[in-house]
């Protein structure tokens, strides 16, 4: 049973890692940022509530989220453990996911803030080249996460479910690191 939350600017590598480390643990990778995606290109009413939000590298209002986060958390196949990426993004989403987890009786083992320093970020935005990759939208997703998602660092920390680790290295290392804390 492991319920993992990877934390951690736009290009550390979030969703690279937690999908190899969902791999490995067979378990359910919930990322947000995936699923807002997925219903853009379909244009669902949540994909076209949501996309200029996300074209302008803002964060979708939480009322688009929370609905979706908690119906996704009580599917037959999270039981067994999760791993939740890009979400939260933001203390309301941090406290409305302690008070859910509460409430269906789980616990979230570790936060995961992967550490990767702004210009390295930036560099690996470019070069990924997604639609929401130009260098304005970058920059406006960095600042996002330094004003709204940061904050989440210390949450988790005072805790004591955080662990950082540096996402500045290679992908492998990464890997093992994870391997590490989830004790595989
Ligand atoms: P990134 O690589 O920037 O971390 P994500 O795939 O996690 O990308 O997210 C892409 C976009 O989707 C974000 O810029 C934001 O607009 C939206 N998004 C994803 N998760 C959330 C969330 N939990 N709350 C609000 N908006 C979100």
């Amino acid at each position: 049973m492991t319920r993992l939350i990877f934390l951690g600017p736009p290009g550390a590598g979030k969703g690279t890692q937690a999908q190899i480390l969902a791999q490995l643990l067979q378990l359910p990778h919930i990322s947000t940022g995936d699923i807002l995606r997925s219903a853009v290109a379909q244009q669902t009413h949540l994909g076209v509530k949501a996309q200029s939000f996300m074209d302008q590298g803002e964060l979708v209002p939480d009322q688009l989220i929370l609905d979706l986060v908690q119906e996704r958390l009580s599917d037959e196949d999270v039981i067994p453990g999760w791993i939740l990426d890009g979400f939260p993004r933001n203390v309301s989403q941090a406290i409305f996911l302690d008070e859910l987890l509460l409430a269906i009786n789980q616990r979230c083992d570790n936060v995961i803030n992967l550490d990767v320093p702004d210009e390295v970020l930036v560099t690996r935005l470019l070069a990924r080249g997604r639609k929401d990759d130009n260098e304005e939208v970058i920059r406006r997703r960095l600042a996002v996460y330094r004003e709204q998602t940061a904050p989440l660092i210390d949450f988790y920390r005072t805790r004591q479910q955080l662990v950082s680790i540096d996402g500045n290295m290679p992908l492998d290392a990464v890997t093992e690191a994870l391997k590490d804390v989830v004790a595989l």
